[in-house]
């Protein structure tokens, strides 16, 4: 009987390494999913704590201010537009125009800065959405009906943004 299971399964020696290998494979592997869920989740909690109710629905979970609402959609002191989250500057008050929607609107961002542009189809519209890149805030979106020289129009929340007025 072993003889013959032998002899069928010459090589149980290195099938038993490859399921081994495997078996720790699918170990780092869920080590590594585990570790980041952790991470993230760390990190909203960080966010939750150090953010505004509106500031973390605005910029974690995507959600838009009412017009109106916000504190710099009629706010015109010179100066640079910070991401609420990670500090990063993403707009220039120089860029800054009335839109008239309620909603802080610039017609390009900042030499340089990290912005994302992604397309967006919910709520049954196409949009271009607008993310910070260096920590994944979402901002807005952007829309082709800005004055020029771009003709750009970023429709961005109050929220997602800290003014610091270069002094
Ligand atoms: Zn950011």
């Amino acid at each position: 009987m072993y003889g013959f299971i032998f002899k069928q399964y010459p090589l149980n020696i290195p099938l038993v390494e490859i399921s081994t290998y495997t078996k720790t494979n699918i170990m780092t592997k869920s080590f590594i999913n585990l570790m980041s869920f952790t991470m993230s989740k760390k990190l909203n909690e960080q966010y939750k704590a150090e953010l505004s109710p509106i500031e973390y629905a605005v910029t974690r979970e995507a959600a838009t201010e009412r017009p109106f609402t916000g504190k710099y959609w009629d706010f015109w002191s010179k100066g640079t537009y910070h991401c609420i989250c990670c500090g990063t500057p993403l707009f220039e008050s120089e860029a800054k125009f009335d839109a008239g929607c309620g909603w802080p609107s610039f017609f390009v961002p900042k030499e340089h800065a990290p912005i994302e542009e992604i397309r967006d189809n919910s709520h049954g519209m196409i949009r271009t959405e607008v993310r910070c890149k260096s920590c994944d805030a979402h901002l807005g979106h952007v829309f082709e009906d800005g004055p020029e020289p771009t003709g750009l129009r970023y429709c961005i929340n109050s929220a997602s943004l800290k003014f610091d007025s270069n002094d």
